[in-house]
C-alpha cells in the first residue's frame, strides 16, 4: 500500500505565512503574561475571565485542564497559580463562543474537514448533541435519550462486546473514569485504550519492572532538597511550564540541573518568573548548568557512558561514588549490569550519543559527588522502539547512586494531561489486574471479562481489519493523537458507529464511521449541578496527589451533560438490569461514586473525607520509601541494548514536538515563540550542514517520505528551517507528521508508537 501524497482532509496543507526570528533565550516573563491575557480576552468577557482565573489551581478551585504538574502544597499565589499555557487551556475550554445546530446545518462535514485544526478548534464549544446519519453530509441535532438508545442499540447488536472500543483521554475525572470502566466491563470487554498507551506507557512498564510501581516516586518538595536534577527528553517551558518554578527553587537551593535533549529549549536556558519583580526587571534565573545535546535516541549510549565513567571512579576510590549499602540491601542484578558496562567501548558510546567525552565527564563530575538525584523525563524517552530500555537505563543510574526512596531523590516521569495518571488508577487499562476485577465483581455483582483488551495501536489495527465495530471516545481527538493518520482514518471509517464525548469540535468528528454522534459535555470549569446539588470531581496529579476540582462558570448551553451523567445515561440504556448499580442515582451525587471507588481501589480509604481537605491526599507509593516488596523486595538493575540507529544514504531521523502554542492536539495559535517560528506549523527543522548537503535553503518546500516494511508514506509540503540540531536529526510538529509514523513501529513491551524516531527522506519540491 502506498499512501497518496496528498490527503488534505486529514492534514490541510496550505502554508500560512512563516516568519522567523532568532530562538529566545529566556522563557516566561512579561511576554508570557501578555500572551496569556490575549488568549483569555479573545475567548470571554473580563467578568468571566476574572471568575475562572482567580480560581485556577487554587485549593478547592478549578484544576487546570492542561498538564498534570502538581500544585505547591505550601503557598499558592493569589495573583495566579498558573502558567501561560494553563491560561490558554482554560481560555479554550471556558470560551463563550459556541456551535449551535445552525453552524452544522450551514457547514458540511466535508467543508469543515478542509479547514485547519487551528480554525476548527477556534469555533467554540459544541452546544447540543449531534448525529451524522448514514450517507448524510451534515450533522443534525439529536435528543440525549435518542443518542443513548442509538448507541446502546448498536452496542447490543455487535457479535461480541470485544467489537467495541472505549477510548479515554487524560482529562476525564476520577469519578467519570471509574464509572466508565465499570460500565465497559459490565458490558463485557476490557477494550479500554487510553492516551497513556501513546505517552508514558513505556514509563509504566519500565518502572513497574524495576522499582515495583508504574508511577514516579518524587513529590514537589523533593525538588527543593535535591542536589542534581536531570531533565531528559522533555521541554517543560512549553509542556509543563510551572515545572520551571520548581527548577528555579531547586537551583536557588544549590541543585545542579543537567538537561539532555536533541535541541536546546528556551525554557531550560533561562526563566523569568512573571510574579517576581526581581526576575521581570532583571535577567531571570539561568536554569541549566550543563546541556548535553544528544543525538535522537542517543540516550542509552549516553547513560552507559556516564555510568561507565562513574564506575571507573568508584573502582579507583571504592564507596566514593556508588551507594554500596543501598545496592547490597535493596537491589539485585548489579553484577550483570557492571559486566555489561565493562564490555562497552567508551568512544563508541560517545559517538552513538553524539556528545563529546569532555562534556560527558562534566556530567560525571557533577553526579559523582551527589547523593540526591532526581531524574525527570517525558516523551523524548518513551516514544522509541527502546523506550522501556531508555527509562530503565536512567533507573540504573538512580539505583547505583542510591537515589530513590529518600527525600530529594527519585523518578519523575512528567505526565502530559491533567488526569492521565488518575484515569489509569481508576481502572482505565486494557490489562487490568485480577485483584482489581475481583474487587469489581464482588462490589457490583457481575462477571468481569478476564481476557485482556486492546490498547490504542491494537484497537486501530482491529478496526482497520474488521468492518462494523463501534468506537467510543471519552474526550480527546483520537485521529490527531494517534500515529499513521491515513491508516487510522481508514480504521475509523470502517466502524459502524463512532461516538465522541467532547467539549469542542476537532478532526475526529470529521473523519467518522458510517454514523457518528457527538455528545457535548461540561468542561472542568463549568458548574456541575446535579439533583443533589453542586458537584465537584477529583483528579490525581503527576506526583500521586489526589485533590478536588470544582467548576465555577455558568455552562454555555443548557444541553450539556457531565461526563458521569453521560456514562450513566449510556449504561442505563445499554445494560438495562445487568448488575446492581443504580446508574441515575450515582450520577446525581458523586459522593456515591467516590464510595464505590473506595470499596474497590486500595489507597482511597475515607475518600470523601480526605478529598475535601483543600490539599487533597497522597496515594501510597512503595518506591518513595524504598519499599520494593511488590517485586519481591529488591529493585532491579537491568541490561539494556544499545539501539541500532544506522541510516541509509539520504535518510534522516525525524522527531515530533509540540509548538509553544499547542497542548497535545489542541492548537491555540500558529506561533512557536520560543523557537522563533511564527505563523507556520508545516516546518522541518534541520542542521545547516545537512541543508547544504541536500542543496536546501531556508524556506524551501520539501515533501517528507517514510518507507517502512515496504509501505510508503508521505507528508507533503513542509518549509525548511535551519536550526540547532545535530546532523541527520530533524524536527517537525505533531500532529502534522503523524502520517509518517508507521502503525507497526512501536516500543518493545509498551506498544507505544515511536513518534520520536522516524526514518525519513526529504525531497525538494520545485514551486
Ligand atoms: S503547569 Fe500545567 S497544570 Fe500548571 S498551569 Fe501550566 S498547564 Fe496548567
Amino acid at each position: 500500500m502506498s499512501k497518496k501524497p496528498s490527503d488534505t482532509e486529514l492534514t490541510p496543507e496550505s502554508f500560512t505565512g512563516m516568519t522567523l526570528t532568532k530562538p529566545k533565550h529566556t522563557a516566561a516573563g512579561l511576554p508570557a503574561v501578555f500572551s496569556a491575557v490575549r488568549h483569555i480576552m479573545d475567548e470571554m468577557d473580563p467578568l468571566r475571565a476574572t471568575k475562572v482565573m482567580f480560581e485556577l489551581n487554587q485549593m478547592g478551585g478549578v484544576d487546570c485542564p492542561g498538564c498534570a504538574w502538581p500544585d505547591p502544597k505550601d503557598h499558592r499565589s493569589k495573583l495566579g497559580e498558573y502558567c501561560e499555557n494553563g491560561a490558554k487551556a482554560i481560555a479554550e475550554e471556558a470560551t463563550t463562543k459556541k456551535l449551535e445546530p445552525e453552524f452544522f446545518a450551514k457547514n458540511s462535514v466535508e467543508e469543515l474537514a478542509a479547514q485547519s485544526d487551528f480554525w476548527i478548534g477556534k469555533r467554540g464549544r459544541i452546544a447540543q448533541p449531534m448525529i451524522l446519519d448514514e450517507g448524510a453530509t451534515h450533522y443534525r441535532p439529536i435528543h440525549w435519550q435518542d443518542a443513548f438508545e442509538t448507541i446502546a442499540k448498536e452496542l447490543n447488536a455487535l457479535p461480541s462486546p470485544d467489537h467495541a472500543v472505549f477510548y479515554t483521554s487524560g482529562r476525564t475525572s476520577n469519578e467519570a473514569a471509574f464509572l466508565y470502566q465499570l460500565f465497559v466491563r459490565m458490558y463485557g470487554t476490557n477494550n479500554l485504550p487510553d492516551c497513556s498507551n501513546m505517552c508514558h506507557e513505556s514509563s509504566g512498564v519500565a518502572l513497574s519492572e524495576t522499582v515495583g510501581i508504574g508511577k514516579g516516586s518524587v513529590t514537589l518538595e523533593d525538588f527543593y532538597e535535591s542536589e542534581v536534577v536531570l531533565v531528559i527528553g522533555q521541554n517543560p517551558g512549553t509542556n509543563h511550564p510551572r515545572m520551571l518554578n520548581a527548577l528555579k527553587r531547586a537551583n536557588k537551593n544549590g541543585a545542579k540541573i543537567i538537561t539532555i535533549n536533541p535541541l536546546p529549549e528556551t525554557g531550560l536556558i533561562r526563566f523569568k518568573d512573571p510574579q517576581s519583580v526581581g526576575d521581570v526587571l532583571g535577567e531571570g534565573t539561568a536554569l541549566t548548568d550543563l546541556f548535553l545535546q544528544v543525538r535522537l535516541n542517543g540516550d542509552v549510549p549516553l547513560m552507559k557512558a556516564i555510568l561507565k565513567l562513574l564506575w571507573d571512579k568508584e573502582k579507583s576510590e571504592p564507596q566514593s561514588v556508588f551507594d554500596k549499602d543501598f545496592i547490597e540491601s535493596k537491589t539485585e542484578g548489579f553484577t550483570a549490569f557492571i559486566d555489561d558496562l565493562e564490555s562497552k567501548d567508551l568512544n563508541e558510546l560517545c559517538e552513538a550519543s553524539g556528545i563529546a567525552i569532555l562534556q560527558i565527564e562534566e556530567a560525571v563530575n557533577i553526579l559523582a559527588s551527589s547523593k540526591k538525584i532526581i531524574a525527570c523525563w517525558a516523551m523524548g524517552l518513551t516514544q522509541h522502539k527502546n523506550g522501556v530500555g531508555n527509562i530503565q537505563e536512567v533507573v540504573n543510574l538512580l539505583l547505583a547512586k542510591g537515589s530513590i526512596g529518600k527525600p530529594g531523590a527519585g523518578t519523575c516521569p512528567v505526565r502530559g494531561h491533567s488526569n492521565v495518571q488518575g484515569d489509569r488508577t481508576m481502572g482505565i487499562w486494557e490489562k487490568p489486574k485480577d485483584s482489581f476485577l475481583d474487587a469489581l465483581e464482588s462490589s457490583f455483582n457481575f462477571k468481569a471479562p478476564r481476557h485482556h483488551g486492546l490498547d490504542v495501536v491494537d484497537s486501530i489495527k482491529k478496526m482497520h481489519e474488521q468492518q462494523g465495530m463501534v468506537f467510543f471516545a471519552m474526550g480527546g481527538n483520537f485521529l490527531s493523537a494517534t500515529p499513521d493518520t491515513s491508516y487510522t482514518a481508514e480504521a475509523l471509517r470502517n466502524c459502524i458507529l463512532t461516538v465522541q464525548v467532547s467539549t469542542k469540535l476537532n478532526r475526529s468528528h470529521l473523519v467518522t464511521g458510517r454514523r457518528a454522534i457527538i455528545l457535548p459535555s461540561l468542561g472542568r470549569s463549568d458548574v456541575d449541578m446535579q439533583a443533589s446539588g453542586k458537584q465537584f470531581v477529583s483528579v490525581e496529579n503527576s506526583m500521586g496527589v489526589v485533590h478536588s476540582s470544582q467548576g465555577r462558570l455558568k455552562p454555555i448551553s443548557t444541553h450539556l451533560l457531565s461526563e458521569p451523567a453521560i456514562v450513566a445515561g449510556l449504561a442505563k440504556a445499554t445494560l438495562k438490569d445487568k448488575g446492581n448499580v443504580e446508574w441515575h442515582q450515582v450520577a446525581e451525587n458523586y459522593d456515591i461514586i467516590r464510595n464505590m471507588i473506595q470499596a474497590t481501589i486500595p489507597g482511597f480509604e475515607n475518600y470523601n473525607e480526605r478529598v475535601r481537605d483543600p490539599q487533597g491526599f497522597v496515594l501510597p507509593n512503595g518506591a518513595r520509601n524504598a519499599d520494593f516488596s511488590s517485586i519481591g523486595g529488591k529493585a532491579k538493575f537491568t541490561v539494556n541494548e544499545i539501539p541500532d540507529n544506522k541510516l541509509k544514504q539520504g535518510e534522516f531521523h525525524m522527531t515530533t514536538v509540540r509548538t509553544h502554542d499547542q497542548f497535545n492536539t489542541t492548537i491555540y495559535g500558529l506561533n512557536d515563540r520560543y523557537r522563533g517560528i511564527f505563523n507556520e506549523r508545516r516546518v522541518i527543522l534541520m542542521n545547516e550542514e545537512d541543508m547544504k548537503d541536500q542543496t536546501l535553503e531556508k524556506g524551501d518546500v520539501v515533501d517528507l517520505w517514510n518507507e517502512h516494511n515496504g509501505i510508503k508514506r508521505c507528508a507533503p509540503r513542509f518549509l525548511v528551517v535551519p536550526y540547532s540540531v545535530l546532523q541527520k536529526c530533524t524536527v517537525t510538529y505533531f500532529p502534522e507528521t503523524n502520517v509518517l509514523v508507521p502503525i507497526d513501529s512501536v516500543a518493545d513491551k509498551s506498544n507505544t508508537p515511536t513518534s520520536k524516531l522516524v526514518k525519513i527522506t526529504i525531497k525538494k519540491v520545485i514551486v
